[in-house]
């Protein structure tokens, strides 16, 4: 089958690679109909993920369809149609029992599919824990409406969530990148007063107001002044940062008001400062992390009763065959990309 491979530092290659195969009775093996590329798969790309194993099949954004379960499978069976989750996590463990997913102490546990172990941008996928890392997808909800749920989508639903937002909030959301949209229409289905979106991108700024007219969009440099002007106690009561530049996280707190949730969901290339002396009194809370995706089963719910939609954010298609001119396109944000999704062979 091809398996798009991470090789060494800088270099990624479409490879003919065996069907993988069930290799303990908790795996199931599930054939791609559509994958995508995140951000973190160039992360891989570029050296900056220690973890990553040369030699594995990229990929951790899929939907497919189950064709082989192992013995102590019991939550999907072969034709199911299913979201693939970018964590694997075994359901027992301290973490897990917690829902703290993202910490499972399993080997497996965490981002392994497409960084330690094959990924998705393949014909095929091993899943293990298939129990856990698999969510059937319910009839009526397309394969594109189901594609970010396992990943991105679940990130902005987790940062809503551990946000406590309440009616009564002005939520500032920086960022609108991929999961920066996809953390504005989580936020959005709980229905805050008022929603305000920091983007520096003029490209995607356009795209939020046309898909989102209830949206104010701010640009960065007028971002502090508009929230601070338009909030009723001194700035937004909930910050959530998703951008991850030079300056994000300092304007995150300071458009905060006083006892405001500040949730940070991007991934910095550098160490941040804490200036807490500046901060003293601001008595802040600070929610910070990677996505314990365990919530998927109820955001499949919410995109068949029309709650989320994200198929605005596919703004190209490409076979796996040409998955390379995905890269290209994606890597250098060409054409107005957002998310690309990339159709295993029919
Ligand atoms: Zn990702
Ligand atoms: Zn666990």
């Amino acid at each position: 089958m091809l398996a798009y491979t991470y090789v060494e530092k800088g270099r990624f290659e479409l490879r003919e690679k065996p069907v993988p195969c069930i290799e303990t009775s908790h795996d199931a093996l599930v054939r791609v109909t559509l994958s995508s590329i995140c951000t973190s798969d160039l992360h891989i790309k570029h050296g900056s993920v220690p973890r990553a194993v040369p030699g594995i099949t990229v990929g951790h954004e899929m939907v497919g369809v189950v064709e082989q379960v192992g013995e102590e499978v019991t939550s999907v069976k072969p034709g199911d149609r299913v979201a693939v989750n970018v964590e694997t996590f075994c359901g027992e463990c301290f973490f897990c029992r917690h829902g703290y997913v993202n910490n499972c102490e399993d080997p497996d546990g965490g981002w392994a599919l497409g960084c330690r172990i094959d990924g998705g941008q393949a014909e095929y996928v091993r899943v293990p824990h298939a129990n856990q890392g698999l969510s059937r997808i319910p009839d009526g909800v397309t394969d594109e409406q189901a594609l970010f749920v396992g990943d991105i989508l679940a990130t902005g639903f987790w940062a809503t969530r551990i946000s406590e937002i309440t009616p009564d909030d002005t939520v500032l959301i920086i960022g609108a990148g991929p999961t920066g949209i996809c953390t504005l229409l989580c936020v959005r289905w709980k229905r805050p007063r008022r929603i305000i979106v920091c983007e520096k991108s003029e490209e995607r700024a356009r795209f939020v107001r046309e898909h989102y007219p209830d949206v104010w969009v701010v640009h960065p440099d007028e971002c502090k002044e508009a929230v601070l002007a338009h909030s009723a106690h001194g700035g937004a009561d909930v910050v959530m940062e998703v951008a991850g530049t030079d300056d994000t996280f300092r304007l995150a707190w300071e458009c905060a008001r006083p006892n405001a949730i500040v949730t940070v969901v991007a991934l910095y290339d550098a160490p941040q400062i804490l200036p807490l002396p500046e901060m003293y009194g601001k008595n802040l809370t600070f929610k910070t992390g990677g996505v314990d995706g365990c919530d998927c089963d109820e955001i499949l719910r919410l995109i068949a009763g029309g709650e989320i939609d994200t198929t605005p954010l596919i703004t190209h298609r490409f076979p796996l065959g040409e998955i390379e001119e995905a890269y290209r396109i994606f890597e250098n944000r060409l054409d107005g990309v957002i998310k690309i999704a990339i159709e295993g062979p029919k």
